[in-house]
């Protein structure tokens, strides 16, 4: 057979590059390939309400032409608006078929993404929907005040209270806003009541329920009995008897629970909603003022496309979330003669997943080259590499795995006796290439059966490709909790990938690097990518990074926050509507509380000193202090050279 194995790339085009990287699914409707191979993003102009495809790679060339390089995170605030327009509808049309008498009012968690821009753009969003904001401690509550003007939206208060906080949120109340103040333990019952009084205001709280039944999921152990937060039964009669006491049972308005983030399966949200119900009724019969549901988040996001109910995927649509929390509420409200409560929800990463996509360069890559096989063997050459030889020509289609598994234990042998001192480093080298190499053939066969899963290799064996990004500070879910997202090159895509890779981030960590890739079936630890031509900017996207990953990062080797640049489609071309520098090393080191002139002064001491012993001349010790200070003032991560 031919050295090459692959198929012929002219039956390849974009379509079957959707297919393999299974970007329909993921992509939701926003993220396409073009004709020309590129990956695509739909953006909506906020005047006009028109939407068109954009190249993603034209706007990496657009930012550098601004300074702006790679690695960047790109944000599509009318995705944001998109998926919160969708959550929104998809209620309201529950509503509606459902017959339910009351409305939805969303409100959006701080924490899932608390960068200023986000927060601007949802109390935009509230004008239109009387969407509100939901904080989780008194710092994310003094955003949310300044955000929120409309009264009809809510500013709902979790997370345990201090008097400050309490503070602060009866003030937003007595200013005018719909501030609900959530009781997530006994305790702060009294202090809320105490502020109350000095303030002279009444209260509107809610209560958080623990449900009784476990929720499934990665995220999902923050309900049940071992679950952290929230009231149990006997503690929410507790709260409703001191109410009674003091004669502030009406202050009591809203129920709350949270099931956790990224439910998978609907079952859940149907059980849950329904139990919330019931224990809705009953403090209403106990004589609280109940009017308002607050059914926490869990919206899940398809990560892997799978639309499954795996815990990086979904197997519902948003429509279907929402009929589900509407129906089961009314199913019981309804059998208990009770009265229909607004609907607050409190999404997080169903509204802001699709927002961001970090883009990033390959620095290098690792790769095994087929030509380095050689023809001829060293004269003297051990007889085993005559044998691996031997084996290697014969490989075909159809013997391909057998003659790999051969030459692997071959090569073991080969180790073995080099360890013994009877094979040199060359010949234990020749042995690697030509298993390497039977490797890749028998790869590509692989890749145009469309059956990578099986003829996978193990890692060692696949390309890597050095990234110009740190998981620990970009992808930091997936880095801890292996949490799944695609990351797909963003152009070439109308060509074949012929070769698969691993990607390694900057730091040499042996976490540094991308577990999990997204494959046609379910995850592959490979992602299928194409050969670089020399010179070649190949970037990568990596997607739907717009809930919880921009804030949780960690500075790893010291490599911050990177480039963020926002675009809008403003009539029919790309703008850049915002744009903010990334951390350099003085932002970085200054945060680690280094004095940035001390270390200045002593690296000045230390070229003064060698220009002194004559090792540098004094010239050159200038530059290089002015090279240690252009450095310092540098983006942390590499630049293209
Ligand atoms: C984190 C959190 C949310 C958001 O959850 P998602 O799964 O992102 O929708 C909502 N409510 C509370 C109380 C939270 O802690």
């Amino acid at each position: 057979m031919s050295r090459s194995v692959s198929a012929s790339s002219a039956t390849w085009n974009p379509e079957s590059s959707e297919g393999i990287y299974r970007l329909k699914n993921w992509g939701d409707g926003y993220f396409r390939i073009s004709e020309k191979g590129e990956v695509t993003v739909d953006l909506t102009d906020a005047e006009n309400g028109a939407t068109k495809e954009f190249s993603l790679s034209s706007m990496v060339s657009g930012l550098e032409k601004e300074g702006i390089q790679t690695p960047v995170l790109l944000r599509f605030p009318s995705l944001l608006r998109s998926r919160l327009e969708k959550i929104h509808l998809g209620f309201e049309k529950a509503i509606e078929v459902a017959g339910y008498k009351n409305v939805y009012r969303g409100v959006f968690p701080i924490k899932v993404n608390q960068r200023a821009e986000v927060i601007e753009e949802m109390a935009g969003a509230a004008a239109k929907y009387h969407y509100g904001l939901e904080v989780g401690s008194r710092t994310e509550l003094t955003v949310a005040l300044a955000h929120l003007a409309d009264p009809k939206a809510f500013l709902i208060c979790n997370g345990y209270k201090d008097e400050a906080y309490i503070r602060l949120a009866l003030s937003g109340l007595k200013a005018g806003l719909q501030v609900v103040i959530v009781v997530e333990m006994p305790g702060e019952l009294k202090t809320i009541m105490k502020v109350a009084t000095e303030m002279k205001i009444v209260p509107v709280l809610g209560l958080r329920l623990r449900l009784g039944l476990e929720a499934t999921g990665r995220w999902g152990s923050t309900s049940g009995d071992k679950g952290l937060f929230g009231l149990n039964t006997s503690q929410i009669l507790e709260v409703v008897d001191f109410l009674r006491e003091e004669g502030a049972l009406d202050c009591l308005q809203m129920l709350h629970y949270h099931q956790g983030s990224q439910i998978a399966g609907l079952s859940g949200v149907r059980s849950a909603a329904k139990e919330a119900a019931r224990v809705f009724a009953e403090l209403k019969r106990e004589g609280a003022a109940m009017a308002f549901m607050n059914t926490g988040g869990g919206l899940a996001v398809d990560y892997d496309g799978s639309q499954t109910v795996s815990s990086n995927s979904m197997n519902y649509e948003v429509e279907e979330y929402c009929a589900a929390v509407v129906d089961s509420l009314k199913e019981i409200l309804d059998r208990e003669n009770v009265e229909h409560p607004v609907i607050v929800t409190e999404c997080g990463r169903g509204v802001a997943a699709h927002y961001s996509v970090l883009v990033f360069n390959i620095l290098e890559v690792s790769q095994f080259d087929e030509s380095q096989t050689p023809d001829e063997l060293p004269a003297d050459s051990d007889d085993l590499l005559a044998e691996m030889q031997r084996q290697f020509r014969s490989i075909s289609e159809e013997n391909a795995r057998t003659v790999v598994t051969s030459l692997a234990s071959l090569r073991k042998e080969a180790r073995n006796r080099f360890a013994d001192g009877e094979l040199t480093l060359r010949e234990c080298g020749l042995a690697d290439r030509f298993f390497y190499g039977a490797q890749r053939l028998a790869k590509g066969a692989a890749v145009e059966n469309h059956a990578m899963a099986a003829l996978q290799p193990t890692i060692g064996q696949s390309d890597f490709l050095y990234a110009n990004f740190s998981v620990f500070q970009s992808l930091p879910d997936h880095w801890a909790l292996g949490q799944f997202f695609p990351v797909i090159p963003l152009r070439r895509l109308d060509e074949q990938p012929t070769r698969q890779g691993v990607i390694a981030d900057l730091t040499c960590d042996s976490d540094g690097k991308i577990k999990t890739y997204i494959h046609p079936k379910d995850e592959s630890d490979f992602l299928p990518v194409h050969e670089l031509e020399p010179g070649e900017n190949y970037l990568m996207g990596a997607f739907l990074v717009g809930a919880y990953q921009e804030t949780l990062g960690d500075m790893h080797n010291l490599f911050g926050l990177t480039h963020v640049a926002s675009v809008e489609n403003v009539a029919g071309e790309t703008v850049f509507s915002k744009i903010v520098r990334g951390d350099s090393s003085d932002d970085v080191l200054e945060f680690l509380e280094y004095d940035l002139e001390g270390l200045r002064e002593k690296f000045g001491v230390l070229t003064e000193k060698a220009a002194e012993r004559g090792l540098i001349s004094s010239e050159e010790g200038e530059s290089m202090n002015s090279e240690y200070d252009k450095s310092l003032k540098d983006y942390t991560y590499l630049r293209k050279s």
